[in-house]
């Protein structure tokens, strides 16, 4: 009997998308930022400033200052006397108020910040665009909306704010990473000091203008930007109440030793090696779509980026088809252009780390496959990449690569892959591709895995709680949740 041909899309013809860029007259960009503290842009005592640049282009955007011990001295001094003196006196829905109008500027500014976080970070438009920046002016309206609600969401356990939040937020998701950590930091009623990553600090910039035109009172939000230093002083400063950090696992451990031993409170999320499951009763088109999206999105600069890949021995032949046929047509290059699938690298640093693994990969014995695609000559450029042949030891197999790099592995029955699955030191996602309800629910529940997700991948919204177990951190952002680590009970 001939052999059942399966539709599939053509995707080796020449033709290619117009280009689409974005425009960039709209935005406002100062050439030098200051530190923002205490209500107002201020001069570094440092005296000392560091370049942003586009890492499409490696142009520079701007000058932005770098925070010394001095200047967050001053930053958590300004939290704290906001603290005493105005923001835990006023009332719940007061708060919820200021927090809405972060929330109404952030919409109302939602392209120019797309665009500013696209041109820092080197990711594409359409994500921060559709995906980045709605995400963060929705955590600001859902913990808007908890602010004067704390008694019902904790009853009976007369929650209170812990005082002045140190904050310290990662490259891949900046304005993102910044509204979970700010907004229900705010309506527990706490005030914080802020540092985002150094390659990616312009929309948290923005946002502390945002906070000046809210009218929020001087102090209450204080953004300190600066190297991995910077953030060591918010950390040691004895004067801060909680740390709440979303970075490496490395800097998670040196933040823990740190603070272990005092009173600070923490939350950390860490890094993931997520496994993504097919299985034989799979839509498998759809499932080919979650790969693509759950390792190929952001460049792979997803902390729950579907990096491993599980295909059931049946369906191997079909899904490499099908996948790599569809990673022929990802567009690789422009992050301004709205057809770009696959943006910049971040830094120059992390294209060297992904460079790395790829060479790792190949030495380690595994098959590498990348399709053929034309990339800028000037930028940071990695092509979306897959490993075959790969062995569960393997490094590639092990550890966070945080780029395009996919790491496939096959299996036969369930217990073989929730073995597989589960064997790396990591536990922030993982996700299930199958037709039975029941599978997914034996698989969710066995999975270590913070998140599951269930014939999709990589979907955020403000009221689920997001974090991991084992090295990928502790403690839950999102949700209720993420609401709990910003106070203190009595009951
Ligand atoms: P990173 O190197 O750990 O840096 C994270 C932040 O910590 C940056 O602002 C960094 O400053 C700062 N920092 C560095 N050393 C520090 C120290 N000793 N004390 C205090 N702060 C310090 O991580 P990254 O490369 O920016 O981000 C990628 C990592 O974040 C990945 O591992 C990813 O999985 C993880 N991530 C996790 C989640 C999650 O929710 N679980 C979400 C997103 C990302 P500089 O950048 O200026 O050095
Ligand atoms: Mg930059």
């Amino acid at each position: 009997m001939a052999k059942k041909k399966d539709i599939a899309i053509d995707y080796s013809s020449d033709w290619n998308f117009a280009p689409a860029p974005e425009s960039t007259a709209h935005i406002k960009l100062k050439k030098k930022y200051d530190l923002f503290i205490d209500g107002k842009f201020v001069k570094p005592k440092s005296g000392k400033y560091f370049e942003t640049i586009n890492p499409a282009t490696e142009e520079k955007l701007a000058d932005v200052a770098e925070a010394n011990k001095a200047d967050v001295d001053a930053a958590v001094k300004a939290a704290r006397k906001a603290y005493d003196n105005e923001w835990s006196k006023l009332s719940g829905k007061e708060r919820g108020k200021y927090i809405y109008r972060i929330a109404r500027l952030i919409q109302e500014k939602a392209r120019e910040f797309a665009v500013i976080e696209s041109l820092d970070g080197g990711k594409p438009i359409r994500e921060s665009r559709d995906i980045d920046i709605p995400l963060a002016a929705a955590h600001f309206f859902y913990y808007a909306g908890w602010a004067d609600k704390l008694e019902y969401a904790f009853p009976n356990r007369k929650p209170q704010s812990l005082g002045v939040a140190g904050q310290i937020t990662p490259w891949n998701f900046p304005m993102l990473m910044a509204a979970w950590k700010i907004a229900p930091a705010l309506a527990a009623g706490n005030t914080v000091v802020l540092k985002p990553a150094e390659t990616t600090p312009l929309t948290a910039l923005k946002l502390a203008e945002i906070i000046q035109e809210a009218g929020l009172p001087d102090g209450v939000v204080n953004i300190v930007t600066g190297y991995g230093e910077t953030g060591s002083h918010i950390v040691n400063h004895k004067d801060v109440d909680k740390i709440a950090f979303t970075g490496s696992t490395g800097v998670g451990k040196i933040i823990m030793k740190a603070i272990a031993g005092t009173n600070k409170k923490s939350t950390m999320e860490l890094g993931g090696k997520a496994a993504n499951i097919i299985f034989e009763d799979a839509p498998i088109d759809q499932a080919v779509e979650g790969i693509i999206n759950g390792i190929f999105f952001n460049q792979g600069h997803v902390c729950c980026a579907g990096s491993r890949l599980y295909i059931q021995e049946s369906v191997y032949d079909i899904v490499m088809r099908k996948l790599k046929d569809r990673m022929q047509a990802l567009v690789v290059g422009d992050p301004m252009d709205k057809n770009t699938d696959i943006g910049a690298i971040n830094s120059k640093k992390q294209l060297k780390v992904i460079e790395d693994y790829i060479k790792i990969g190949k030495k380690e014995g595994a098959t590498v496959y990348q399709p053929k695609c034309a990339m800028p000559k000037k930028g940071y450029w990695v092509p979306p990449t897959l490993f075959t042949d790969v062995a569960q030891s393997n490094r590639i197999s092990q550890e966070e690569i945080f780029g395009p790099v996919l790491a496939i592995q096959t299996f036969r029955t369930v217990s073989e892959v929730l073995a597989k699955a589960n064997n790396t030191p990591f536990g922030l996602s993982a996700g299930v591709w199958t037709d039975k309800g029941s599978k997914i629910f034996n698989m969710t529940t066995k999975l270590n895995a913070g998140i599951v997700w269930a014939n999709t991948f990589n979907k955020f919204d403000p009221a689920s709680p997001f974090g991991g177990y084992k090295e990928s951190g502790h403690g839950r952002e999102g949700g209720l949740h993420g609401l709990e680590p910003y106070l203190k009970f009595d009951a």
